[in-house]
């Protein structure tokens, strides 16, 4: 929501952007255009209804909107296969026209600028996008507990709302909105902003209305429909939070909603900025397109993170709930102005959820987390090196290069500005439009230092620098040589960096210098009058630079590194480059060092490396049945011989591990062990089976199925049972997993083949795409072919439907 001259000034600032950008841009972005708008909207009213089994949206949008131009006498609105009924300006009916793209109004006499008015336009769709009714077609839900629900939920991201509201749907206008749904009253609605009233109607049911008080983009418009508890709580800050979660599993709720208000806390207190909206929901949805969506004061997530205590330990909602909170301050709060500046909302967002792991564990966490970052990135440039601010640059330069280059920030800028500068750049564009420029401006105004190079070499242009380093020892000082040697061009130069280098002593003294590396090849010199033994030498001390470093080091200078650099991130640096080294000359190391070391992930590293010792499997197997699931995991995926003593610790493990624990465990032991499989298969009937226990989204279930078919324990049985799961009566991870299981076991028939062309034409790419490529696999081979064939010619698929299939291969 914008007055005309600030529109203004953004168009004349933009303009020197542009200008700017001919110095900054160093790859052509063709797509990195705003849009132009000739109104600005600053108030949508969206009244809507549902026919759930049709999938159909009844519905009235009411734009409040000011002339932004002189002349204006038409307005385009994207609306994509919406039928519209009836379009009014202030009352009075306007003519329109519709095309594949959208409507557009035309009004009798232009508008005059700068004066406000409200269009009005009733329509009905059936939206393939945008809005998902979900279980509604099923009539035999037996089992709310397990079976699937019934929900309507909708995802906006990228520029999906279109296709069932007729809007501007651009993240450069922002306004505010309102919400009314009227639906079933046994039913619970969430919306964007604040209930402000619900009322039941003389049909029995219900209306609710919804309304945001502060101005922000089309796409974060959200709705979530379905039998919904509340749990409310509030921070300490007093922001209001509710999870909206399903009564079915109450004990899900604590695992799956832990920390949301400690994360609001910590990123109130870390960006200098409070929480920017009235209150917080979370609301779980079955097969979610995405892993969450950071709709404003509301974020849908996937119900596949609605985990138990058991399931917690395999993944959890914890990191996904910090990116999407970080997102109400970066991305809702602030919005980028085109998709070439989605960095400043994905990159921020990981980076954030990155750091808030310090609270909830330590630095080391975080220093794992950015070093997988750097490692996402290095592999990214394997194939091509666009840069981080670029429509093309893809979601691992988005989400987790830009998050360690955010890291550097913060390392170049140290912590009180780099805090600064966030407080003041979120304080200035709050519920505007940004892009990159602002944030290279906020950098100048607060801390008066002008990071060209930094934005230049890490955002604007490609690739990471490679550098190698070797060390000469001389009589009484060290030469450490560094080159970059990684291939320059009009997209990657040399870099420019402070480098932490430190020279570790046989004496246990440490000299460290801070060095900027920006020449091709450069010679840092230690002196070192005592000529004392060097035991190892540390480029980039403790990590900070997104590279890659080539640098021969001898095997004691790793062991003496795992043993005694400062910082874990360095010692794991050494445990990983000890990854080939044979046992005898890393085993003792590798002990100490895991008595030493806290960080889950080091202890599983070193297990992996260790898994097949004989010397030390006595050892390990004691550790294994004390520790996390992720250092059993690491000895359960790297042992090759399971002896009766490994043996009886997995059955253990298999008893109380994680899910992924347990799955793992019951499928290697019944391959290793085919004679004991039956013994094994009634052991999980009693511990997990007879007791409900399916696992996560049933994984345990589906292999125990699948292995008592495969052995033969009342096969025909059991495969009709996966048959089931993979059918519609069920969420999408279930189906995949069933499908998968039947694809191992050879079970191609009529019947099943029914349920995978479901699948594949289901909207959820997650669920179609790994359908297809079963499918395929099947139609792949004679004595199947047919089969999909017929089950294609018989089954009443319209013609739509049948090029999904002879697109995707089957017949
Ligand atoms: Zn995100």
């Amino acid at each position: 929501m914008k007055i005309y001259r600030l529109i203004l000034a953004i168009l004349i600032l933009h303009n020197l952007c542009i200008a700017q950008n001919d110095t900054k841009t160093f790859l052509n972005d063709p797509n990195n255009k705003p849009r132009e708008h000739s109104v600005d909207i600053t108030n949508m009213k969206v009244e809507v209804s549902f026919d759930c089994p049709k999938g159909i949206v009844n519905g009235k949008v009411t734009h409040t909107f000011i002339a932004l131009r002189e002349n204006t006498d038409t307005l385009f609105f994207d609306a994509p296969g919406i039928k519209i009924f009836s379009v009014k300006l202030d009352g009075t009916d306007c003519s329109f026209t519709t095309n594949n793209d959208g409507l557009t109004v035309y009004f009798s006499k232009k508008l005059t600028i700068e004066k406000s008015y409200k269009l009005t336009i009733a329509y009905e769709s059936t939206p393939k996008r945008g809005i998902y009714f979900i279980g509604w077609k099923n009539q035999n839900i037996a089992d709310t507990k397990t079976q699937t629900r019934k929900q309507i939920w909708t995802q906006g991201q990228g520029i999906d709302n279109r296709h069932w509201i007729p809007m501007y749907d651009n993240m450069n206008d922002k306004f505010v909105t309102e919400t009314v749904i009227t639906f079933d009253s046994d039913y619970e609605v969430l919306s964007n902003g604040v209930l402000k009233s619900t009322k039941i109607n003389s049909d029995k049911s219900k209306t609710w209305h919804y309304a945001m008080t502060k101005p922000h983009a089309g796409y974060l418009l959200m709705i979530a429909i379905d039998k919904y508890s509340v749990k409310k709580t509030k921070t300490t800050t007093g922001v209001p939070v509710s999870f909206w979660y399903y009564p079915e599993h109450p004990e899900k709720v604590e695992p799956t909603s832990i920390h949301t208000e400690k994360i609001i806390e910590f990123f109130e207190s870390e960006t200098g900025v409070p929480y920017p909206w009235e209150s917080y929901s979370q609301v779980m949805v079955q097969d979610f397109l995405y892993g969450a969506m950071e709709n404003t004061t509301a974020t849908v997530f996937g119900d596949f993170f609605n985990v138990d205590s058991r399931g917690f330990e395999d993944r959890n909602y914890i990191g996904v709930n910090a990116h999407e909170l970080a997102h109400q301050w970066f991305g809702d709060l602030i919005t980028a102005r085109t998709g070439a500046d989605a960095w400043l909302q994905e990159s921020f967002a990981t980076y954030y959820s990155k750091i808030f792991y310090g609270v909830i564990e330590n630095s080391d966490k975080v220093k794992l987390i950015n070093k997988n970052e750097i490692n996402a990135a290095l592999k990214a440039s394997e194939t091509d090196n666009f840069p981080i601010r670029h429509t093309s640059g893809g979601t691992s330069r988005v989400y987790q290069k830009g998050s360690s280059v955010i890291s550097m920030l913060r390392y170049v800028l140290g912590d009180i500005n780099f805090k600064k500068v966030i407080k003041y750049y979120l304080t200035k564009h709050a519920y505007q439009n940004v892009e990159t420029n602002d944030l290279y401006q906020a950098i100048q105004d607060v801390a008066g230092q002008n990071l060209d190079w930094f934005f230049e070499q890490w955002i604007y242009r490609g690739g990471e620098p490679h550098y190698k380093v070797s060390y000469k020892n001389n009589i009484d000082n060290t030469d450490i040589t560094i080159e970059q040697i990684h291939k320059t061009n009009e997209l990657i130069k040399l870099f420019k960096m402070p480098v932490n280098l430190a020279v570790y002593y046989k004496d246990g003294s440490v000299d460290r210098k801070q060095v900027w590396i920006e020449k091709q090849t450069q010679t840092v010199n230690f002196t070192n009058k005592d000529k004392k033994d060097i035991s190892f030498i540390l480029f980039d001390e403790n990590c900070e630079i997104t590279k890659k470093v080539s640098f021969a080091r001898t095997t004691a200078e790793l062991i003496a590194q795992l043993a005694g650099a400062a910082n874990m991130i360095d010692r794991y640096d050494a445990l990983l480059e000890l990854k080939n080294i044979s046992l005898s000359e890393k085993r003792d190391a590798l002990l100490t060092s895991y008595k030493k070391e806290k960080s889950e992930t080091f202890k599983a590293e070193i297990i992996s490396q260790l898994a097949n010792d004989e010397k030390t499997i006595n050892f390990l197997l004691t550790e294994v049945q004390n520790s996390s699931n992720e250092i059993a995991k690491a000895l359960v995926n790297n042992i090759k011989t399971i002896s009766p003593e490994v043996k009886d610790v997995f059955i253990k493990l298999f008893e109380t591990g994680s899910y992924d624990l347990s799955e793992k465990i019951l499928t290697r032991l019944c391959s290793e062990f085919p004679d004991n499989a039956n013994n094994l298969l009634k052991k999980t009937e009693e511990i997990f089976i007879n007791k409900k226990i399916y696992g996560q989204n049933n994984n345990i279930y589906i292999k125990y199925l699948e292995l008592s078919s495969f052995y033969g324990v009342n096969p025909d049985e059991k495969t009709m049972i996966l048959e089931k799961l993979s059918s519609d009566l069920y969420e999408f991870r279930t189906r995949i997993a069933a499908m998968e299981a039947l694809k191992r076991l050879g079970i191609c028939n009529p019947s099943s083949v029914s349920k995978m062309l479901d699948a594949v034409l289901s909207n959820n790419g997650r669920l179609s795409g790994p359908a297809k490529n079963i499918l395929k696999y099947f139609s792949e081979q004679s004595k199947y072919k047919n089969i999909i064939k017929e089950s294609i010619n018989k089954g009443n698929y319209t013609d739509a439907e049948k090029k999904i299939f002879k697109e995707g291969g089957f017949y």
